[in-house]
C-alpha cells in the first residue's frame, strides 16, 4: 500500500487482525469487570439487553472495513505518498512521541466538533446512547463516525509515516477502552495527566455540569489547556439528555439523522437551515451556537434507565443467538473473505432488538434465512454446527410463542 514502504503494518488486513486479536482481551475484561463490581457492591456491571445493544453498534461499526477498505488509512496514505512536505524517521523515538501527542491532540479537536456540530453529533452520540457506563460501553461506537473523522488526520500525513500513525491510531483507541468502567475510583496524580475513568465519567455524563467536557482521549492536558475540563462531582447520571428508550442498533444510528432532515424543513431561512446542520445539536433560531444551558434537563438523581421487563427465556434466546453471531464475526475478522456472513450480521443485529424479540414475523424469516444459508455450507465454524442443534429448537420454540 505505501510507496517505499514495506512495513506491513498499514495493510488494512492485519488492521482487522489487530481487533480480531483484542477481542478475547474485550471479554476478559469485561468478565473481571462484572466480578470486581459484584466483590464491590454486589451488583452486576452491566445488563444483558443494554449488552448486547452496545455489542450489536460494535460489530456494525467494523462490518463496512471487511467490505471497504479503512477509510482513515486509505486517506492517510494517499496523501503520504502523493503530497508529504518531508519525512519523520519511523525509527526515531522522538518521532513516536510527536505522533503520540499529534494523534491525541487530533483526537481532542475531532472529538470536541462531534459534540459541537450537529451532523458531526449525529454520528457520535451513538457512543453516548446507553444509560449505563461499563466496558461494553466502549465497544458501542457509530458506524458513520469514521466517515466524518478522517479528514482531521490528513494534515500529519504530511510528515509522520503511515506506520507510526497506524500504530498510534490503535493505541489511541485501545486506550480508551479501559476507561469506560465504575470500578476504577480515582487514579490519585495519574489524573492530572492521563484521562481516567473519572473523567470520562464526566463526559458521558447528562448532568447540566458534565455537557461538553472532558473531550481528552488518552491525555486530559488539552481539556485543562483550552478550558474544557471539569471533574467528577454530583454522582452523574449516563446517557443523552433526551434518551433514545431503545436497544435497536440501525434504529440508533440513524434516528438523529431524521430529526436534522426533518428540523432542516421545519427551520424558516437559508442560514438557519445551515445552522441546523453546523451548529450545536442544543441550537435553535435566536440562541446562541451551542444552545441555552438552562435549556439542558435537570437531573434529579430519580432517572431509571429503561429496561423493559422481558421474560427469562427470551433473554436466554437473545443471549444464544448473539453467540452465533459473535463467533461468525471473528471467523470473518480472522479471514476478511466472506460477504454473505457479512450480510447475515447485518440482518441479524437489525433484529436482535430484545423489545421485539419472539414476537415477530422477522424472526422467523431470520430463522429461515439462517437454516438455507447453513444448508447451502456458508457458515462453517464447528461452533455453528452444536449452536444449529440449539438454534432450530428455539426457532419452533419462538414460532409456537408467535
Ligand atoms: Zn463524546
Ligand atoms: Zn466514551
Amino acid at each position: 500500500l505505501v510507496k517505499g514502504e514495506s512495513n506491513s503494518i498499514c495493510d488494512v488486513t492485519s488492521f482487522l487482525h489487530t481487533l480480531f486479536q483484542s477481542i478475547p482481551f474485550f471479554i476478559a475484561f469485561i468478565g473481571l469487570e462484572f466480578a470486581v463490581s459484584w466483590v464491590q457492591k454486589r451488583k452486576l456491571s452491566g445488563r444483558i439487553n443494554d449488552g448486547i445493544s452496545s455489542l450489536s453498534l460494535g460489530i456494525l461499526s467494523r462490518l463496512p472495513d471487511v467490505l471497504f477498505r479503512s477509510v482513515d488509512l486509505i486517506s492517510y496514505i494517499y496523501i503520504w505518498n502523493n503530497y508529504r512536505l518531508f519525512e519523520l524517521p519511523w525509527d526515531s523515538p522522538w518521532t513516536w512521541y510527536l505522533t503520540l501527542l499529534g494523534v491525541d491532540f487530533v483526537y481532542y479537536c475531532f472529538h470536541r466538533i462531534s459534540h459541537e456540530v450537529n451532523i458531526l453529533w449525529a454520528a457520535h452520540q451513538v457512543h453516548h446512547s446507553s444509560e449505563d457506563y461499563n466496558l461494553f460501553t466502549a465497544l458501542r461506537q457509530s458506524v458513520l463516525q469514521k466517515y466524518t473523522s478522517w479528514i482531521f488526520n490528513l494534515p500529519m500525513a504530511l510528515f509522520i509515516p503511515p506506520s507510526v500513525f497506524a500504530v498510534h491510531l490503535q493505541f489511541n483507541l485501545l486506550y480508551q477502552f479501559w476507561i469506560h468502567t465504575e470500578v476504577i475510583t480515582n487514579l490519585g496524580p495519574l489524573e492530572w495527566i492521563l484521562n481516567t475513568p473519572s473523567h470520562h465519567r464526566v463526559h458521558h455524563g447528562r448532568n447540566p455540569y458534565c455537557i461538553d467536557k472532558n473531550y481528552g482521549g488518552t491525555l486530559i492536558i488539552w481539556d485543562r489547556i483550552f478550558g474544557t475540563f471539569e471533574a467528577e462531582d454530583a454522582k452523574v447520571v449516563y446517557g443523552l439528555t433526551h434518551p433514545v428508550n431503545s436497544f435497536d442498533p440501525i434504529m440508533l444510528q440513524l434516528r438523529p439523522l431524521a430529526h436534522i432532515w426533518n428540523t432542516f424543513w421545519a427551520t424558516p431561512g437559508f442560514c438557519n437551515k445551515l445552522s441546523v446542520i453546523f451548529k450545536g445539536p442544543g441550537w435553535g433560531p435566536g440562541k446562541p451556537r451551542l444552545g441555552l444551558p438552562e435549556e439542558i434537563p435537570v437531573i434529579t438523581g430519580k432517572e431509571v434507565p429503561f429496561n423493559p421487563s422481558v421474560p427469562a427465556y427470551l433473554n436466554c434466546y437473545a443471549v444464544v443467538h448473539f453467540a452465533v453471531i459473535l463467533d461468525l464475526y471473528t471467523e470473518l475478522l480472522g479471514t476478511v473473505t466472506d460477504i454473505t456472513n457479512c450480510f447475515y450480521i447485518l440482518f441479524f443485529t437489525e433484529v436482535n432488538k430484545e423489545e421485539k424479540i419472539g414476537s415477530g414475523i422477522l424472526e422467523i424469516i431470520r430463522c429461515l434465512v439462517f437454516i438455507g444459508v447453513y444448508k447451502h455450507g456458508y457458515l462453517r465454524s464447528q461452533m455453528e454446527k452444536y449452536l444449529m442443534l440449539l438454534w432450530v429448537f428455539f426457532f419452533f420454540f419462538s414460532f409456537c410463542l408467535g
